[in-house]
């Protein structure tokens, strides 16, 4: 006998995967400017400079049992610092550096939050649409994820929350700006979610978790941003990972940072640091701890993601086709011109174009775009637009 739910998990591939391969064969069929992939969310802008300059003079002028050695469990102490005094700068946080645990990305972050937290029966929330890793991080922590609708601009309706909260409730994640939709949490509506979290931990007498997912954090277009969620809420833990700041998704780097307002902080850190390392995710890479520390603060050029989302944006408008506005991340989410977004996506295959059902995010009748792309692949894929408009009669 083994673990069913391990085995279903390694069995079944996401939406996502599926399409990517089936856009990888169709680029060896047909060529790669043939097929317009919108599929997967992979940075299509390099690192900053900086990041490839750190990494030669690390090789070059560090000793190297020391840099490929193990460091300390929760990180560099150097590189807690400077996250902490990064997110308190940029983003008027309140973290200390002992409450920051260095990890292998948002995803182990996340994971061991989660677990961290979750005792048996105990419930996750997540505003749909969200990442679907949320389901499996939840169901491995023995949790159940329950998602809340959205409103039809894709920001989270509040009093959905109030009515899906109940004593079962732990943690609700939250993330801005958004994948799949790049719709960002505006600050009333991060001050009215911590309201309804406020009264409910009154009302239930125990503490209810928020979790900021933040992987896209910098990736924010049009000078919108907001403080960080810990000035909104108490029992705030950040997840975030360099993968898209950096353009580093392969390097496996993030952090965990629990908020210094937070009562039971120090219960809450330990547990985070005793979940990763059930998990095995001790030690994070000791050569990317090395680099992000010198690289904190920077962002990979995002003036590409604003270019693209403006392109698409625009031309599937004007195709006729119904798109929510991305504030941030690069993603669009549009509304598929028929109930079936699956059936949707399967017919724009037709004209090659590689679109993502959203139901795995939560949400049915939409498919999401990941613009993380070439200008070009965009322009080039306009007509095939026009022509999947015009099957629908937009
Ligand atoms: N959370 C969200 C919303 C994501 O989109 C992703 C990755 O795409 C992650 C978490 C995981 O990030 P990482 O690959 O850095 O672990």
């Amino acid at each position: 006998m083994i673990n069913e739910k391990s085995l279903a998990w390694g069995r079944s591939k996401s939406c996502i995967r599926e399409l990517a391969g089936y856009a990888s064969a169709r680029k060896a069929e047909i060529g790669i400017e043939n097929v317009f992939d919108f599929s997967i969310g992979n940075p299509s802008v390099p690192a900053p400079p900086q990041v490839n300059d750190t990494i030669r003079a690390l090789l070059d002028n560090t000793d190297s049992t020391m840099l490929h050695g193990y460091t300390p469990a929760p990180g560099l102490p150097s590189l807690r610092k400077a996250i902490a005094d990064d997110l308190n700068k940029r983003y008027d946080a309140n973290i200390i550096p002992e409450m920051v645990y260095v990890c292998c990305g948002a995803a182990a972050g996340l994971c061991s939050s989660i677990r961290a937290l979750l005792c048996d029966g105990d419930e996750v929330i997540a505003f749909a649409p969200f990442f679907a890793e949320y389901t499996v991080f939840t169901e491995a922590a023995c949790g159940r994820l329950l998602s809340v609708p959205p409103m039809d601009d894709m920001q989270p309706d509040i009093s959905a929350l109030e009515s899906a909260i109940t004593e079962k409730t732990k943690i609700l994640i939250i993330n801005t700006p958004n994948n799949p939709s790049g719709v960002l949490l505006t600050e009333d509506s991060l001050n009215k979610i911590a309201d309804v979290m406020r009264k409910a931990q009154e009302k239930y007498g125990h503490s209810i978790y928020l979790l900021s997912d933040e992987p896209y954090r910098e990736l924010v277009f049009d000078g919108v941003s907001t403080k960080s969620a810990t000035r909104f809420y108490d029992n705030t833990i950040i997840c975030y990972s360099f993968s898209k700041s950096l353009s580093l998704p392969g390097e496996r780097i993030g952090y965990v940072a629990v908020s210094s307002t937070m009562a039971e902080r120090q219960d809450i850190f330990d547990a985070i640091c005793g979940a990763a390392r059930g998990y095995g995710y001790v030690n994070a890479p000791s050569l990317m701890q090395r680099v992000v520390e010198n690289c904190m603060g920077l962002t990979s050029d995002i003036s590409a993601y604003k270019r693209n989302r403006d392109i698409l944006y625009k031309g599937l408008s004007d195709c006729g086709f119904d798109c929510i506005k991305p504030d941030g991340a690069f993603y669009l989410f549009v509304k598929s011109p028929e109930p079936d977004a699956k059936a949707f996506s399967e017919r724009a295959k037709k004209y090659e174009l590689m679109l993502v059902p959203g139901d795995d995010f939560g949400v049915k009748g939409y498919v999401r775009l990941a613009y993380c792309v070439s200008e070009k692949t965009i322009v080039d894929s306009m007509p095939s637009f026009k022509k999947l408009a015009e099957e629908y009669g937009l």
